[in-house]
């Protein structure tokens, strides 16, 4: 039997828009993994009033509850108290609980345990008991008329650990369904092309299904399967990922690839081979991107940031004359910028970006959004002219870097350089 849950965060503070509801978020991700149907996320204030008519609404409409926040220990901590009486629970003083969050007091706050801690270890008469490794609230779990109510505290990372250690096991327990997915990322195919590729084929997909979900030029592509073990879900996975890795190409980049700098990455240690980068508009981030991943240092000789022509020019030895007639944003300088970055690091193969991020056109009028993306080989050189159109300018340095990193995948690749 499938499950439906209703998430409900307990805080004032959300609703003034103080703090994001992570734990929504969080929860909604877990459940899903365990084949747990999310149809509601609630948030209501620390009012006990509200809290009720959340609780009837929820209990109507799922057949899971969880709640998180207001199990701590002061006066707007009202959640235990307002969902034992809805549900005609009566709070029983746990002992065990008690000495554990008195031991927690003197252990870590170095403190003895105020008073009003004590209502802390009281829990609903005959519930399952999640105790809390890194904070003093347990959090519990009990089953009244057909609905699993389930409360967490607040705190992320104590929700966040009970939610690992007891919540997932709770309802696996309860479920007999496990959801999986696989990510296939492509990158240069906008989201409605991709959409207008493979609306067949997603067309008459319920399980697995096929959902698509754009970012900056790269659109990632989910495959989701429900069945009764992770097995029978991967068995049904695997022949649609081919289809569909197949048929897009190369526009696909990887499997389950959390980025294009990770493609490369692992295509530059397979080819043991190693790059190295010039950047003008991007100010570093394709440097910064690939440095974020471990064993960088492996496929990475290093990289200049050449915002100032005069960078370009004595740094990455890109001709004065060359400057002067093409410009800064011009292939030419893109080319030369990626010959001067291969020649003083010694990579294999250099990657440059020069472009006009703006919001204002470049000196000579060339307007924002044109970049051009240089390679550097032993083979040549080679430039990827990108007009990105007038946009925000991290969102253009964000799409150069992209395209600096799907240059290299594809040379990496054996692929033409060019989109088209
Ligand atoms: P405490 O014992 O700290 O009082 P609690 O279970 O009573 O814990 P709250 O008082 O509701 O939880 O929240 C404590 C803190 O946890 C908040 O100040 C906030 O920083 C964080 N928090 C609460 N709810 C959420 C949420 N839904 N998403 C993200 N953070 C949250
Ligand atoms: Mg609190």
């Amino acid at each position: 039997m499938s499950h439906t849950a209703e998430i409900i965060a307990v805080g004032t503070e959300l609703l003034l828009g103080n703090i994001v509801n992570t734990n929504a978020r969080d929860i909604s991700q877990a459940l899903s993994a365990v084949g747990v149907n999310v149809f509601w996320h609630t948030v209501v204030g620390d009012n006990p009033q509200r809290l009720k008519e959340a609780l009837d609404i929820a209990r109507r409409r799922a057949d899971i509850i969880i709640t998180t926040g207001g199990l701590g220990p002061t006066y707007d901590d009202l959640t235990k108290q307002t969902i034992c009486e809805a549900f005609g629970k009566p709070l029983v003083l746990h002992p065990d609980i008690l000495e554990t969050i008195r031991v927690y007091f003197e252990k870590n706050v170095h403190m003895k345990m105020p008073s009003n801690n004590v209502q802390q270890a009281e829990l609903p008469k005959g519930c399952t008991v999640f105790d809390n490794s890194v904070g003093t609230a347990p959090g519990c779990a009990f089953e009244a008329d057909g609905v699993h109510v389930l409360m967490l505290p607040g705190p992320p990372f104590e929700m966040l650990t009970m939610l690992k250690n007891h919540v997932v096991p709770y309802l696996r327990r309860l479920s007999s369904e496990v959801i999986v997915s696989h990510d296939i990322m492509t990158f240069g195919l906008g989201e409605s092309p991709m959409e207008e590729l493979l609306r067949e084929k997603m067309s008459h997909m319920e399980n697995p299904s096929l959902a698509t979900y754009a970012k900056p030029s790269e659109v990632r592509l989910r495959a989701t399967a429900k069945a009764a073990s992770q097995e029978e879900a991967e068995a049904m996975l695997a022949p649609v990922v081919k289809e569909v890795t197949d048929f897009l190409g190369d526009y696909v980049y990887g499997v389950d690839v959390p980025g294009l700098e990770n493609a490369c990455m692992a295509l530059l240690k397979e080819r043991g081979l190693t790059f190295a980068t010039a950047e003008s508009c991007t100010g570093g981030r394709v440097a910064e991107r690939i440095t974020a991943l471990p064993g960088a240092s492996a496929v990475y000789r290093g990289g200049v940031v050449s915002y100032w022509t005069g960078v370009k020019a004595d740094v990455l030895g890109v001709p004065a004359e060359m400057l002067d007639t093409y410009g800064a944003v011009s292939e030419q300088t893109a080319k030369a910028m990626a010959q001067g970055a291969r020649r003083i690091t010694g990579a294999d193969i250099a990657v440059s970006v020069t472009g006009v991020a703006g919001p204002d056109p470049d000196e000579r009028g060339v307007p924002v959004g044109i970049v051009y993306i240089g390679l550097a080989t032993p083979e040549g050189t080679f430039c990827r002219p990108c007009d990105f159109g007038k946009r925000r300018r991290d969102r253009i340095q964000d799409l150069a870097s992209n395209h600096a990193f799907d240059v290299l995948r594809r040379c990496l690749t054996g692929l033409p350089i060019s989109l088209s």
